[in-house]
C-alpha cells in the first residue's frame, strides 16, 4: 500500500483546481475494518480539511451538535464549523474514541472551541440527554448536523436479519427523530437543522435496502419537519452525498469487490474528500441559505440526484 497516491490537497477551499486530477482516483486497497470504522486504518488517509479549509468568520458565535462528528464527513464538518468561529460539541460511539481525541486536540491547539460527549445514539434517553449536556456546554444550540449514519452491505434480503434492519433504521432515522425533537425546543429563530440523506435516497443500490430506504425516510422527514417549524423561524435541510472516501465504506459498507472501484462511476471518477462537503453544510448553518429550506444539496461527483 505505499505505492498508494498521497492525498493531495488544495492550499485552501477557493484555489481553482482540476476536480478531476484533485485527490486520489481508484482502484483502491484499503483494509477492511469492523464497525464502526477508525480514519487511522485507512489508506490513503481522507482529507477533511485539515491543512486547507479557511475560515471566515461565518459561524461566529454560533452553537452546533455534530453527531457522528469524530470521522469522515462529520470530522470535516466539525473543522469547517469551529474554523468559521462555532463553538462544537460532537458524538461519537465510545468505539472511537481515537478519532475523537486527534480531532480535539487539533483544533483545541488552534485555539477553536470542541468538546465531545461520547454515546449510543440507538438509545433515546441518550439522545435527549446529548442534547441537554450539548446546549449546557455550549450555552444553546444553533444547529444540529444530524449525520451519524450505519451501512452495512447484505446482497440478499435473506441474509437482512431483524437485529441489523432495526438498529440501521435506529441510528439513521429514529436518532435524528429524538435528536430534533428534543433540540427544537431550544432553537431560536435563524436555528437550522442539517440531516445526512445519500445519493441512495434517490438510487438504490441493491446491496443497501435497509440503509437506502432510511435514506428516502430522512429526505420525507427533512421535508415535513421543514413545513412544520418554518412558522417558527428554523430551517430544516438535508445533504445528499455520493460516494466518500470515509471509514463507513470498509467496516461492511461496500463489499471488497465495489471498495476497490469505489467512487469510479461517477463523471469525476473518483469519490469525494470529506473537505469538499464541509462547505455545503457550512451554507445551510448560516443566513446565507436563510430563504431555503425542506431542501437538499447533492454533492455527488455529477450523478443527478432526480
Ligand atoms: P463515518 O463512519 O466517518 O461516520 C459515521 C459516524 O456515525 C461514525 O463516525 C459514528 O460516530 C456514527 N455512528 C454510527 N452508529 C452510531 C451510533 N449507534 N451512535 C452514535 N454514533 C453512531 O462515515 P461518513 O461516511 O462520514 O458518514 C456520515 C454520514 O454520511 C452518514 O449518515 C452516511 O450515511 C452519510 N453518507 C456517506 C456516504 C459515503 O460515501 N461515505 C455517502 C452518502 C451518505
Ligand atoms: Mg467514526
Amino acid at each position: 500500500m505505499t505505492d498508494m497516491p498521497k492525498t493531495d490537497t488544495p492550499k485552501n477551499q477557493y484555489q481553482m483546481r482540476d476536480p478531476r486530477s484533485l485527490y486520489p482516483k481508484p482502484p483502491f486497497d484499503t483494509p477492511m475494518q469492523p464497525e464502526p470504522g477508525l480514519t487511522s486504518e485507512m489508506t490513503p488517509q481522507p482529507d477533511h480539511g485539515e491543512t486547507s479549509y479557511k475560515g471566515l468568520g461565518r459561524m461566529q458565535g454560533r452553537r452546533a451538535l455534530i453527531t457522528g462528528g469524530d470521522s469522515g464527513i462529520g470530522r470535516a464538518v466539525a473543522i469547517a464549523f469551529a474554523r468559521e468561529g462555532a463553538h462544537v460539541v460532537i458524538n461519537y460511539l465510545p468505539a472511537e474514541q481515537s478519532d475523537a481525541d486527534s480531532l480535539l486536540q487539533d483544533l483545541r491547539a488552534e485555539g477553536l472551541k470542541i468538546d465531545a460527549i461520547p454515546g449510543d445514539l440507538m438509545d433515546e434517553a441518550f439522545c435527549s440527554g446529548l442534547v441537554d449536556d450539548a446546549a449546557g456546554l455550549m450555552g444553546g444550540i444553533d444547529v444540529l448536523v444530524n449525520n451519524a449514519g450505519k451501512q452495512v452491505t447484505q446482497a440478499s434480503i435473506r441474509d437482512l436479519t431483524t437485529e441489523q434492519f432495526d438498529a440501521t433504521y435506529k441510528t439513521n432515522v429514529y436518532a435524528m427523530f429524538w435528536l430534533s425533537k428534543a433540540a427544537l425546543p431550544r432553537m431560536k429563530p435563524g436555528a437550522s437543522i442539517i440531516n445526512v440523506t445519500s445519493i441512495q435516497g434517490y438510487d438504490p443500490s441493491p446491496n443497501l435496502l435497509d440503509y437506502a430506504s432510511t435514506k428516502f425516510a430522512i429526505l420525507g422527514f427533512t421535508k415535513a419537519l421543514a413545513g412544520q417549524v418554518a412558522k417558527d423561524g428554523i430551517r430544516v435541510n438535508a445533504v445528499a452525498p455520493g460516494p466518500f472516501w470515509t471509514p463507513l465504506q470498509p467496516s461492511q459498507g461496500q463489499p471488497a469487490e465495489k471498495l476497490a472501484k469505489f467512487g469510479e462511476q461517477t463523471p469525476l471518477g473518483r469519490p469525494g474528500q470529506p473537505a469538499e462537503i464541509a462547505p455545503s453544510f457550512v451554507f445551510l448553518a448560516t443566513q446565507e441559505s436563510g430563504y431555503m429550506t425542506g431542501e437538499t444539496i447533492g454533492v455527488t461527483g455529477g450523478n443527478p440526484i432526480h
